[in-house]
């Protein structure tokens, strides 16, 4: 018994120190670490960029608010504006939070246009935006809704990928799409690329904002720095966070001029966001994710995860009847249950995720080898082998 909330189910593990793509635990057991904190640690275990960084950021200053200027702030927006579709960014301290943002930019932005009855989001089933009241409805997944009514109001869901039904909800009151471009916790399940060009198009049509939900796909996940990067469409705004801080909590709003410039002074705000501390590390992470080369090796290292689960797939159809994903986001559709192979695969020394629609997620953190890739894949052939002989 601890003194903590029972909100999580957690594995009985816990570890001392980490190590590119490995945890160690105190009694000096390694694993193999395809979960990356749930795609936040992309750069590995104590990064010596990272961990430089934040010693000597740590020595020298953590937080000011934002009553003054933060350099580290401006630098980091005008990194990440100069490197996406975006000119003005807001910095939170999670996923939730940035969403929460970009939702109150939507209704804003509209309200700005003399149209304040325009606030409905449509959004997709299978979705996870975050554990906020708002989130929750976004996304409307009833098993996190439940016991929580009312719900905030202003979010419907449509299947995924589903352009007619899209078309069929909208009304004068219809403000914004929102959808993650690989869907994370709902399964990995990556949208076509003319799904999106064609959201692009209903929201141009119809006076909509698109939003992108990044927090989990975006931050170099798939070999662009953005997953909508693939498709050769550009959201009016987008979440991010996950991996933006390396592990550091940070999440970030992104927005065209267009629509930033719904927020004036004290329309929105964060004591802790965009703090001096998390700024320097939300730099340093760029620093290398932007270093050349380095997106090319994450695409490199997709395409031979794509071959690899496409064979275990082909070699195992009664154990993974599926893979999915796009780039270093993967997940693998098994035909019995996905926990089960999570636990098979901890007690081999590998570390995985479940989602949901019984996938277990492959998360490996972006600077793995193709080497240490190749020994999760092989680990996860032997239960595949395993499972297939019981
Ligand atoms: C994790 C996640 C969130 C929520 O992020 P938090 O930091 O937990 O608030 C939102 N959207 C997506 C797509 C996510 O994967």
């Amino acid at each position: 018994m601890t003194a903590l909330m029972n909100t999580y189910n957690r594995v009985d593990l816990a570890f001392e120190r980490g190590e590119g793509a490995y945890l160690i635990t105190a009694e000096g057991r390694r694993y193999l670490d395809f979960t990356s904190g749930i795609a936040v640690t992309a750069l590995g275990h104590c990064h010596p960029h990272l961990v430089k960084t934040l010693q000597e950021q740590g020595a020298k200053l953590w937080h000011t608010s934002n009553l003054f200027r933060v350099p580290g702030q401006e630098k980091l927006a005008q990194r990440l504006a100069d490197a996406s579709f975006a000119d003005a960014v807001f910095f939170g301290n999670s996923g939730a939070e940035a969403l929460e943002c970009g939702f109150k930019l939507i209704r804003k932005y509209h309200d700005d246009f003399g149209d304040p009855n325009r606030y409905k989001v449509i959004a997709f089933e299978g979705a996870f935006h975050g554990r906020t009241l708002a989130t929750l409805a976004a996304a409307g997944n009833e098993k996190y809704l439940k016991g929580y009514a009312p719900n905030v109001e202003g979010f419907e869901q449509v299947p995924f990928g589903n352009l007619n039904e899209v078309r069929a909800r909208i009304t004068p009151e219809t403000a914004a799409i929102l959808i993650e471009p690989v869907q994370g916790e709902g399964g990995m399940r990556a949208a076509d690329a003319q799904f999106l060009k064609d959201l692009r198009t209903v929201c141009d049509e119809f006076g909509l904002l698109l939003m992108f939900d990044e927090v989990q796909c975006g931050m170099g996940r798939t070999g662009k720095l953005f997953a909508h990067e693939w498709a050769g469409v550009t959201p009016d705004l987008m979440s991010t966070a996950k991996a933006i801080g390396g592990g550091f909590p940070l999440g970030a709003c992104l927005a065209t001029s267009k629509v930033a410039a719904a927020f004036g002074h004290g329309a929105h705000g964060s004591t802790f966001g965009g703090n001096p501390l998390a700024m320097a590390i939300g730099n340093a992470v760029l620093d290398v994710m932007l270093a050349p080369g380095f997106l090319d090796n994450v695409a490199k290292l997709g395409r031979h995860l794509d071959k690899r689960l496409a064979d275990l797939v082909k070699r195992f159809p009664k154990v993974f009847v599926e893979a999915r994903g796009l780039g270093l986001i993967r997940g693998l559709k098994c035909a019995g249950s996905n926990a089960d192979i999570v636990d098979q695969a901890r007690a081999k020394g590998l570390l995985l995720v479940s989602a949901a629609d019984n996938v277990v997620r492959l998360l490996p953190p972006l600077i793995i080898t193709q080497a240490e890739l190749d020994q999760g894949l092989d680990l996860l052939a032997e239960i595949a082998a395993q499972a297939k002989a019981a």
